[in-house]
């Protein structure tokens, strides 16, 4: 049997890697196109990831059920979101009859850091919040993605200082050395929220009550006129630290405790 797309991209040399990836073409493509080529190369080893709690993650599920209907979507449930992001996730599974796959953490292992540090560990230090991202997060997105060859994320250079640089296609080498699309890495927030508008998206309610980006409830809040856009999420937190670890490689995601 051969190997898949990504295993053979992986076991090329860096150099031939970057190559392979031909970083310039993917750059002069628009999102649509990124994501026509993943859905031609990848087939049903693609897969999108949506938190729900932002648009951009929607604006990509619209674009790809428009190109592909039985393209795959996941999120990540870390047990701790909030209801308008649930109903949000049946809203979706109506309008698009798409069959959203919804990765759990490790009971076990969220049962052992609750009763070594408590329920709301994530307040006390950045590297109890890390360990509860870690568990409740990374590790579910880290096996989830063992099982696929390509995936897409919603990224956005403007976002925050740590995603500036986040090219449109990439080795993701933290997730075994497979293919991450992020088409939108060039797009602005207006341009977000006007292809919401144009076609209808349906979005987080919270975003109607002032969070641009909707997390876990203990860890998101709205924001005032003027604020960052991240700056609703883990927000007793220096700007720098705040990422979750799922887009960060093995050593930004901190040594935990
Ligand atoms: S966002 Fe907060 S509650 Fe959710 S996994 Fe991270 S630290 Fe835990």
């Amino acid at each position: 049997m051969s190997a898949s797309p990504a295993r053979e991209i992986n076991n090329l040399s860096k150099d031939r890697r970057l190559d392979w990836m031909g970083q310039r073409r993917f750059e002069s493509m628009d999102a649509a196109e990124i994501l026509g080529w993943g859905i031609k190369k990848f087939g049903r080893n693609l897969v999108l990831s949506c938190s729900f709690g932002a648009p951009e993650g929607l604006v990509l599920l619209d674009m790809m059920q428009r190109l592909d209907p039985g393209a795959r979507v996941f999120t990540l449930d870390t047990g701790r979101l909030p209801q308008e992001t649930y109903d949000l996730m049946d809203r979706v599974r109506e309008r698009y009859g798409v069959a959203i796959e919804v990765v759990f953490p490790d009971a076990r292992a969220v049962e052992a850091m609750t009763r070594e540090h408590g329920l709301n560990l994530f307040y006390e230090s950045v590297e109890k919040r890390l360990l509860c991202c870690r568990v409740r997060k990374v590790e579910p997105l880290r096996r989830y993605l063992d099982g696929v060859d390509a995936w897409v994320s919603g990224l956005r250079r403007e976002q925050n200082v740590t995603r500036a640089d986040t090219p449109k296609v990439e080795i993701d080498e933290a997730h075994g050395g497979i293919v991450k699309l992020n088409p939108l890495a060039d797009w602005s927030s207006e341009r977000v929220w006007s292809y919401v508008r144009e076609h209808g998206v349906p979005v987080n309610r919270l975003h109607a009550k002032g969070y641009p980006s909707v997390g876990c409830a203990p860890c998101s809040r709205a924001v005032r006129p003027g604020e960052d856009l991240r700056a609703g999420r883990w927000w007793w937190e220096r700007p720098e630290n705040r990422e979750c670890g799922i887009h960060l490689d093995e050593e930004a995601e901190g040594s935990g405790i």
